[in-house]
């Protein structure tokens, strides 16, 4: 994304660094993520969209797609492999390989809307892994969990009124990009946080709003947009997480997924901007995935 954009590469390192300092790193399988095709990004973005994408992507120097987003020559290899990613985590855990999957990748998805990149993202990733679960392996319920900072506006925008999709999502509000708190179709289960709030209110959010409409909806796989930007130590926004909720979180969905789901889960990562508190907290969510909690 360009010098001292928060949006940069030495959040995976980050992440990669805990895994190893946690012990954890041995227990996992690791995949190369393969580039998504137009078709599976057709399935939700428009073919026009993809094309352009294709098209602004420069062979040297910088382009800006919003004022937050950019893409170097390297940018649309890195976000077909984001999709692509999706796409191959849920082909694993739909296929019994592995019964979770976490994707560490950049660039994130969870702005990226139907036909509009915005905030950091290019493609909508987990969006692009409900389809693929529903259209490759005929699923007809799938669930979003979103916990970043940042309301999941792009998500919303492409599963609105989605039968087959239910999003729960909790974010500070009022904060970027200023949307969610006007429930625009009943499969949209939005909490919006104030500044400030911590623990307590991201557990009132998930037992009051996010469980019971879960448990009704009966998801037959979960997919997380997993952005750690609510750490209490990230300046990004103002929530003050703890490493500890992200692990509470993850097992609050996981019984979910374990009662309805056959415990099928994967999860992509979103935003966390703070390095040791993205890496500490990718590793308490990545533990409870693995059951290894
Ligand atoms: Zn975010």
């Amino acid at each position: 994304m360009g010098a001292h954009h928060p949006e940069r590469p030495e959040r995976l390192s980050a992440i990669e660094d805990q895994l190893i300092a946690s012990g954890l790193e041995s227990f996992l399988t690791r995949y190369d993520a393969p580039l998504a095709t137009d078709e599976q990004l057709a399935r939700v973005h428009p073919l026009e969209y993809v094309k352009a994408i294709r098209e602004y992507a420069p062979s040297s120097g910088t382009v800006h797609l919003d004022p937050d987003t950019a893409m170097n020559p390297f940018s649309l290899q890195a976000a077909l492999r984001a999709a692509g990613a999706a796409v191959l985590a849920a082909d694993l855990v739909l296929t019994r390989k592995h019964n979770s999957a976490f994707c560490a990748v950049r660039p994130p998805g969870h702005h990226a809307c139907r036909a509009r990149p915005m905030g950091f993202c290019i493609f909508n990733n987990v969006a692009v892994a409900a389809r693929h679960a529903i259209h490759a392996h005929g699923l007809e319920r799938v669930a979003i969990i979103d916990f970043d900072v940042h309301h999941g506006n792009g998500t919303e925008d492409i599963f609105e009124g989605d039968e087959q999709v239910l999003m729960a999502s909790i974010f500070q509000h009022p904060f970027y990009p200023y949307s969610g708190t006007d429930h625009p179709a009943p499969n949209m289960h939005n909490v919006p946080l104030s500044a400030g709030s911590g623990s307590k209110e991201l557990k009132k959010a998930v037992i009051e709003e996010w469980l019971p409409a879960l448990e009704e909806f009966r998801p037959e796989m979960v997919l997380f947009s997993a952005g750690f930007d609510a750490h209490l130590e990230d300046d990004m926004a103002m929530l003050r997480f703890t490493d500890a909720d992200y692990a509470w979180v993850t097992e609050q969905v996981k019984a979910v997924a374990d009662r309805h789901a056959k415990g099928r889960m994967v999860s992509m990562l979103e935003g966390g901007y703070a390095l040791s508190a993205l890496g500490r907290s990718a590793v308490q969510h990545i533990k409870v995935l693995a059951g290894l909690n």
